[in-house]
């Protein structure tokens, strides 16, 4: 079957799509944008257009933010006691999962990702995230201490801090894994008591839409997850830029990372910045070549290369360089390119045309400055958004294919001879978000991960994530961390109580 025939079958299974037109869910329920202008959802397989949501501004931003603040100090939100919010993050982890086929569907037409990955990592590790937090609720402490206060004469103090949470949080989100990344933030920030207002991608925002039914169903106060869809320079700006917001949590690009930054400081807003990568993976000598090509082909090829922490720098040991470019050439020539949600397919479309432009332009302008493609380099199929997985040598430290986040299945193979060459091609790079090794040798694995100047070292695999294992970079590629407790402690003010006695 064809993807245009494909994206219909699945189509017609969706009642959620069953109204063209969306609207924002602010106070729990459907909000109509003041606007009235509204952004078209395109199914990149197919470029149909799918759905339509708001084009919200800043009056719409306003009322999103007037009902995450009501709520948020609110009784029935503010005075729950803790494990009645467990017990509703787990109720809705639980909705979530039984939602599978559905939030999974909507994310392969939205997003062009495969049905399968979004089933698992989309949703089933975005559910399996909610239950994590969930118990994290009751689980927020601080510590008791023992004050050194001189006097007055008689007098003795206590002390001790508390966690209490930050305030409303604006969640602004990517379109890559566009469930998952929401409930890296809504999940911890629910958890710690705070009220949330998510702006997902104007790409892909009709799962963030349908997490907020479900987070009502689940019982949680109307005003706790406000959803609010726009663009980023406009309904994201404002949404930062609102003095009623007490943290950001973002993830995306650099450059938009560091621009919400700099208007944050001037609000003192607390923020989380989760940014790109161009991430590393260094090959040692004894490393099996059919296993480093397989784990170089699913570091890059996974999520058609749209992944923060893509391995898009391949770094193999001279020994062993033209064994593994030989098995990965052959797997990405072997890949099969198609609709998401067929199963057999390997390989879906990139987002967006605008994204697919984007990584042609990048390979156009490696192939311009020198560097050969071994393999790849072209659009795959006639129609939707398809790019060739793609093998890039011979390009040096100065090419933009080497410094800039392509964002796609592309990647670029360099030999090396001596370790400390590996090193310093692995760190000569603005960003530092993840790296991976290669090898069995634990001696020099071990030696090697305090060198590489990265938030997350992989040995042996990659793009491997885990609810309980902090994911944040250093150097361009990010502040502070989403998962695990530094996310839900992220999401807290630390106070301080001395208490003479
Ligand atoms: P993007 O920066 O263009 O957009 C991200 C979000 O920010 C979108 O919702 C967008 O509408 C909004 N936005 C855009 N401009 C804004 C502005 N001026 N003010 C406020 N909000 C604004 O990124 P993208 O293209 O959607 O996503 C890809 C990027 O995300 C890549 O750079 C990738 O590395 C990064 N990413 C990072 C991580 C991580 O954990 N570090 C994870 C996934 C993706």
């Amino acid at each position: 079957m064809r993807p245009r025939e494909l994206s219909q079958e699945f189509l017609a299974k969706l009642g959620f799509l069953a109204r063209l037109k969306h609207d924002n869910f602010i106070d729990g329920r459907p909000w109509p944008s003041r606007s009235g202008r509204s952004i078209p959802v395109v199914d990149p397989a197919t470029e149909m257009v799918v759905a339509e949501t708001p084009d919200s501004d800043a009056d719409d931003v306003d009322a999103a933010v007037a009902s995450a603040r009501r709520t948020f100090e609110s009784p029935a939100w503010a005075g729950m006691l803790p494990a009645e919010r467990e017990r509703l993050l787990y109720k809705l982890s639980l909705l979530i999962e039984e939602h599978a086929d559905e939030l999974s569907a909507l994310e392969t037409l939205q997003s062009g990702k495969l049905q399968g990955i979004a089933r698992m990592v989309d949703v089933g590790s975005g559910a399996a995230l909610v239950r994590y937090m969930a118990g994290w609720a009751t689980k927020l402490e601080g510590q008791t201490l023992q004050p050194s206060i001189p006097g007055p004469p008689g007098l003795q103090y206590r002390s001790h801090t508390q966690r209490e949470p930050v305030g409303v949080v604006a969640a602004v989100v990517p379109w890559n894994f566009p469930l998952a990344i929401a409930l890296w933030k809504v999940a911890p920030a629910l958890a710690a008591g705070c009220t949330v207002v998510l702006k997902p991608s104007e790409e892909t925002p009709l799962t963030a839409l349908r997490l907020a039914e479900l987070v009502m169903q689940a019982g949680f106060p109307p005003g706790v997850l406000n959803v609010l869809c726009g663009r980023g320079h406009t309904a994201g700006a404002a949404l930062t830029q609102h003095p009623g917001i007490n943290k950001i949590s973002f993830t995306g690009s650099t450059a938009v990372g560091k621009s919400i930054g700099r208007a944050a400081v001037d609000n003192m807003t607390r923020m989380t910045l989760e940014l790109g990568g161009k991430s590393p993976m260094i090959v040692l000598a004894d490393a099996d070549p059919q296993a480093a090509a397989q784990g170089a082909a699913m570091g890059i090829f996974f999520n058609q290369g749209q992944v923060c922490t893509a391995a898009s720098r391949l770094y193999i040991h001279r020994s062993i360089f033209e064994p593994v470019l030989q098995a990965l050439v052959a797997i990405a020539q072997g890949m099969k390119i198609g609709s998401g949600f067929d199963a057999s397919t390997q390989l879906g479309p990139l987002v967006s045309k605008r994204h697919f432009e984007r990584v042609m332009s990048h390979i156009d302008a490696a192939r311009q400055a020198g560097a050969r493609i071994l393999t790849g380099g072209e659009r795959a199929l006639p129609g939707g958004y398809f790019v060739q997985p793609t093998v890039v040598v011979d390009a040096t430290p100065q090419m933009a294919i080497l410094r800039e986040e392509v964002f796609g299945p592309v990647v670029v193979a360099l030999p090396f001879d001596e370790i400390d060459e590996a090193v310093a091609m692995a760190n000569d790079s603005p960003y530092g978000l993840a790296a991976s090794i290669w090898s069995h040798n634990l001696s020099a694995v071990h030696r090697l991960i305090p060198r590489l100047k990265a938030g997350t070292v992989w040995v042996n695999t990659h793009n491997m994530l885990d609810m309980g294992l902090p994911l944040g970079g250093i150097k361009q590629s990010g502040y502070g961390q989403d998962l695990g407790r530094a996310s839900v402690e992220s999401f807290t003010e630390l106070k301080s109580v001395c208490m003479a006695v």
